[in-house]
C-alpha cells in the first residue's frame, strides 16, 4: 500500500518552497523506501526552485541524506530493511562497458527510482537529483542506497552524498594533489572544507585556505588547512604566491562558482600546476 508522508516542494519558478503531504509508492522491483533521518541544505536545491536545473516542477527538493531502509522491492538483494545507507544521485549498471572496467563513474546506463512519487491529486513529483530527501521518506533505485558504518551520525553521514564526495574527488582524483604538493582552496564551504580535507589526505605540505569569512577560515584550519587568506582584506593571488616562493600553489580548487574567483584560481597556480572547478 502507498503511503502518505510530509515533504518540501518547490513548486513552481522562483515561488516558495511548501511542506506538502506527498504519496510513496511501494517499493517495486528493483526500488527501495528509505526513511530520512537527515538531509543536508546545498546549493543545488536553491538552483532547482530557482528554475535553473530544468523546469520539471514541482520538484521534491534534497539530494545530501541519510537514513535507513525501510522496504524493498522485488529482487532487491543489495540492501535490505533496517540498513543504515546514504543515498546517490544514480545507481549504475554494473554491466556496462564503462562498468565492467571498474569505472562506474562514467556507467552509460544509471538509473533512478521508476515509479514517480507524486502530491495528493496525483501531479508527479521530480526528485532532485532522483533522491528528494527533505522528506519523512523517499522513493529510490535500491542502488542509490550505499550501506555505511551505523556508529557514524546521520547529519555526518549524509554528507557523503553530495558536498564531502565534490571536495574530496575534487583534490585527490579531479586534482591528482600528490604528497608535498601546495594546494589552494578558493571558498570554505561544505565542497571546499571536503577539498581542504582531501589535499590532506593525499599528502599535501601546503594548504592554504582562502574565504571572506574569518569563521569559515577557522574551520578549514580544523580541516588541515596550514595557512589561511581572508580575500576581503589581503589579495588572494599575491597571498598565494608569496606562501609558495612566488610561483603559484601545484594545484588551486575554486569551490565558489563566480567569474572572480575563477580568474583568481587561474592567477594563483603554478605554472605547471593544475586548476579545479568545483564550485
Ligand atoms: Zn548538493
Ligand atoms: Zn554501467
Amino acid at each position: 500500500m502507498s503511503q502518505q508522508v510530509q515533504a518540501v516542494i518547490a513548486p513552481g519558478k522562483n515561488e516558495p518552497v511548501r511542506v506538502e503531504t506527498i504519496v510513496i509508492p511501494d517499493p517495486g522491483p528493483g526500488e527501495a523506501v528509505v526513511k530520512i533521518q537527515a538531509c543536508g541544505v546545498c546549493h543545488t536545491d536553491l538552483h532547482y526552485k530557482q528554475g535553473g536545473i530544468n523546469d520539471e516542477f514541482p520538484f521534491l527538493l534534497g539530494h545530501e541524506a541519510a537514513g535507513v531502509v525501510e522496504s524493498v522491492g522485488e529482487g532487491v538483494t543489495d540492501v535490505a530493511p533496517g540498513d543504515f545507507v546514504i543515498l546517490n544521485w544514480r545507481a549504475v549498471c554494473g554491466q556496462c562497458r564503462a562498468c565492467l572496467r571498474g569505472r562506474p563513474w562514467y556507467c552509460f546506463d544509471t538509473h533512478n527510482a521508476k515509479q514517480r512519487m507524486t502530491l495528493l491529486d496525483g501531479t508527479e513529483l521530480s526528485p532532485a537529483l532522483g533522491i528528494g530527501a527533505f522528506a519523512e521518506k523517499t522513493l529510490v533505485a535500491s542502488g542509490q542506497c550505499a550501506k555505511v558504518d551505523p556508529e557514524v551520525a546521520p547529519e555526518v553521514a549524509g554528507l557523503l552524498g553530495c558536498g564531502v564526495m565534490a571536495g574530496i574527488g575534487a583534490a585527490i582524483n579531479t586534482g591528482q594533489v600528490g604528497r608535498g604538493d601546495s594546494v589552494a582552496v578558493i571558498g570554505c564551504g561544505g565542497v571546499g572544507d571536503a577539498a581542504v580535507a582531501g589535499a590532506r589526505l593525499a599528502g599535501a605540505a601546503k594548504i592554504i585556505a582562502v574565504d571572506i569569512d574569518d569563521r569559515k577560515l577557522q574551520t578549514a584550519k580544523e580541516m588541515g588547512a596550514t595557512h589561511t587568506v581572508n580575500s576581503r582584506t589581503t589579495d588572494p593571488v599575491e597571498a598565494i604566491r608569496a606562501l609558495t616562493g612566488g610561483n603559484g600553489a601545484d594545484v588551486v580548487i575554486e569551490a565558489v562558482g563566480r567569474p572572480e574567483t575563477y580568474q583568481q584560481a587561474f592567477y594563483a597556480r603554478d605554472l605547471a600546476g593544475t586548476v579545479v572547478l568545483v564550485g
